[in-house]
């Protein structure tokens, strides 16, 4: 609903624009600068409503799991990827996403940003290698208390390598906290420490999260404002796109039990 009336607000602003142009008398102008000017509005609302898909994967393994709702095969997930290349998707960075949102920068069409929560070792031996060969880019949410300590999560060694490669890393806490039970103070430690850790295996800033559980509340917005994060990303269901608060972007769940059929409504519609 908020987005309609978002979008709503966006055309008539454009309409009203377009009245204040008439009034001000700037209409006297070359019909080829009225045809320039409304294929501008045309490809301005198009770019308006420029919808993003921001699809949620976590673990991947040699086959998908019936039990484990987060675990899905790497056949599976191969062809998944190459469904989005054969279909004309583009597969955007972070950072594409935030000038998008920004920036009001337009992103390529259709645009779809793949990623990844909590950090498993499956990303890179399993993932990392499709992503490559089908030259798409991916962002991985990682836990900071997880590098070089759990056996079946990444290594500094395996993020700074996925990183440089098109598979970015970014913010998931340090501790895996549900944000949205926690003080503020304990927001701001959590996710300010595994920013800190981050940084320092790669050597550049960090400044996307990725809530885990999707917990968050206003506090947790304000927590992640204050460590330096310009995006948070929820597990709202939906969309996005930058009529939406950055720091409250919807995710797509990608689980064992989707199909190419249950993506491509997925991509269309968010759900
Ligand atoms: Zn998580």
């Amino acid at each position: 609903m908020k987005k309609k009336v978002a979008l709503l607000v966006t055309i008539l602003t454009v309409l009203s624009c377009q009245v204040a142009l008439a009034a001000s008398g700037i209409t006297k102008v070359s019909s080829l600068n009225v045809k320039i000017s409304s294929e501008s509005n045309k490809a301005h609302l198009a770019a308006a409503i420029q919808k993003v898909p921001v699809l949620m994967y976590h673990k991947i393994a040699a086959v998908s799991s019936k039990t484990d709702g987060l675990i899905i095969g790497q056949s599976v997930f191969y062809s998944q990827m190459n469904y989005l290349k054969a279909n004309g998707y583009t597969t955007i960075t972070m950072d594409q996403f935030y000038a998008n949102i920004s920036k009001r920068t337009v992103l390529p069409k259709k645009p779809v940003l793949i990623t990844f929560d909590d950090g498993y070792e499956s990303n890179y031996t399993l993932a990392y290698p499709v992503l490559k060969a089908n030259n798409q880019k991916a962002t991985v949410f990682m836990i900071g208390k997880n590098i070089d300590k759990d056996r079946k999560s990444l290594t500094s060694k395996q993020i700074k390598e996925m990183d440089a490669n098109g598979f970015r890393v970014e913010n998931h806490t340090f501790n895996h906290e549900q944000l949205g039970k926690l003080s503020y103070a304990s927001q701001l430690a959590t996710i300010t420490k595994a920013k800190q850790a981050l940084e320092k295996i790669l050597g550049r800033k960090v400044t996307y999260i990725a809530y885990p559980c999707g917990s968050y509340t206003y506090n947790t917005i304000q927590a992640a404002h204050a460590a330096g994060c310009t995006l948070g990303l929820s597990t709202d269901v939906g969309l996005s796109s930058k009529a939406d608060n950055p720091y409250t972007i919807n995710r797509v769940f990608i689980g064992p039990l989707d199909t190419l059929i249950t993506l491509q409504h997925k991509l269309n519609y968010g759900i």
